[in-house]
């Protein structure tokens, strides 16, 4: 009997995880030894993680441990953290294990922060969308609140919240800040007046590209509760006491979250792949231009729009949908037939905004309020259905009312 071919995936986020999943669904035991890496023995859903940031939820809830949700006679999970991808030989360098061998490579490692060359991001602001980055922002802000009232002259960089970028994860951050600030001052005793939360933006508008009225309802129910935007403002550094802006504004806060948008994985450009910004522009089938046996999804990849003639930007959604391709590819590359090639459908894109508020756009229908907020909760619980069926969906899923 021939022996069986390896497949590893490369990270357990949207991604790997779906990719793991259908692999597991639609694979013989005979086909392939499959073998999941990742840096942690949880998978986290990043799309939740502005929640526990906030402060607004539990981190515990936005993760589950891999073996708890992969088919584990089938796929077998390997704690470990990739250092990089020896594409010639077909090996991957992992930190503990060394070094291992694959026939096929499925590389979901996700993304880090984008800085756009700012100084200060990494030494002064909290840029890591992760669960330890997230339960660090929220302890925090907790912190601050909680030192405000013990200093002989109360300091109102403590309780200043700087937001740079009001893309999703800024606005959606935001919006959950905005809306536990008053049980914030509540529980450390401190006037409502005293905290100002700002949103920094270096383009044109808010949420670029999305629905200009979304975008001002938006905008006006973030104001309403104390938010100020600073729209068209670059941000040139962050600093231990601060922002300054390209204009030469100075804000002064002791708080900055860093949501510019992200830039594939490390492990990507050091690895020779071709890229921009971390993302290798990947082939119609999802394989590495020139790689017979290399995919590459989620956030390290680069898909244009050939409607806009712009990149796609990266989300979970076509994380998930690039999975379900790939797991077909690899099978007709095992087993022989036509790969397929990816196109995204996008069926819509909604933003949270803390409470019961939330607006988006599904198919051509504009949501807003708490329409729009039941969809996004149905989002969410149906990325669940997706990974570990109804009994994952009840344990972990949120109440869509
Ligand atoms: C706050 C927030 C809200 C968002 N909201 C939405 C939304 O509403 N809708 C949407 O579609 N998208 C949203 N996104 C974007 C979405 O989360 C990403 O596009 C998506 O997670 C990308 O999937 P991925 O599989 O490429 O990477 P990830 O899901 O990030 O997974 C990468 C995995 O690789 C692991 N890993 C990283 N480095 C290593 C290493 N060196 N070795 C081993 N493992 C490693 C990580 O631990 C992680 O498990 C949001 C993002 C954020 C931050």
């Amino acid at each position: 009997m021939a022996t069986k071919p390896t497949i590893l995936i490369l990270g357990a986020g949207y991604g790997g995880m779906v990719t793991a999943t259908k692999i597991a669904k639609e694979f013989g035991h005979s086909d392939a030894n499959v073998t999941l890496i990742s840096k942690h023995n949880y998978h986290y859903q990043t799309t939740w993680l502005h929640e526990p940031a906030a402060g607004t939820m539990h981190p515990d809830r936005t993760r589950m441990p891999v073996d708890s949700v992969i088919n584990r006679n089938k796929i077998h999970f390997l704690q470990d953290e990739v250092e990089e991808i020896k594409k010639e030989e077909n090996k991957v360098i992992l930190k503990e294990t060394g070094e291992m061998e694959f026939d096929y490579l499925v590389t979901a490692l996700g993304a880090v922060p984008e800085t756009f060359g700012v100084e200060g991001v990494f030494e002064h602001a909290f840029s890591k969308w992760t669960v330890n980055g997230v339960r660090e922002m929220k302890e925090h802000i907790e912190y601050l609140f909680a030192k405000y009232n013990n200093e002989p002259e109360p300091r109102d960089d403590y309780l200043t919240f700087v937001v740079a970028g009001a893309g999703f994860t800024g606005m959606e951050f935001i919006g959950e800040l905005s809306e536990r600030i008053p049980e914030l001052c509540k529980d450390y005793d401190v006037p409502k007046n005293k905290v100002k939360m700002y949103v920094i933006e270096a383009a044109p508008t808010a949420l670029p590209g999305f629905d200009p009225e979304l975008v001002e309802y938006a905008m006006n129910l973030l104001e309403n509760r104390g938010v100020e935007f600073k729209i068209n403002k670059p941000i040139s550094e962050v600093t231990a006491d601060g922002v300054v802006l390209k204009d030469g504004e100075e804000i002064k806060s002791q708080t900055v979250i860093w949501a510019t948008g992200v830039r594939g994985h490390p492990v990507i450009e050091k690895s020779g792949f071709e890229n921009m910004r971390g993302r290798v522009k990947v082939e119609k089938d999802l394989r590495a231009p020139g790689e017979d046996n290399i995919f590459i999804i989620g956030d390290c990849s680069l898909m244009i729009n050939e409607e806009t003639e712009r990149p796609y930007p990266p989300t979970a959604q076509i994380a998930m949908q690039q999975a379900e391709t790939v797991s077909k590819n690899l099978l007709a590359l095992i087993k022989g037939g036509e790969l397929q090639e990816f196109t995204p459908d996008i069926k819509g894109t909604v933003a949270s905004l803390g409470g019961k508020e939330a607006i988006g756009v599904v198919g051509n229908k504009k949501l807003y309020g708490t329409s729009a907020n039941f969809m996004k909760k149905m989002i969410d619980n149906r990325y669940l259905w997706i990974l570990g069926g109804a009994g994952l969906m009840l344990k972990k899923g949120k109440n869509p009312l």
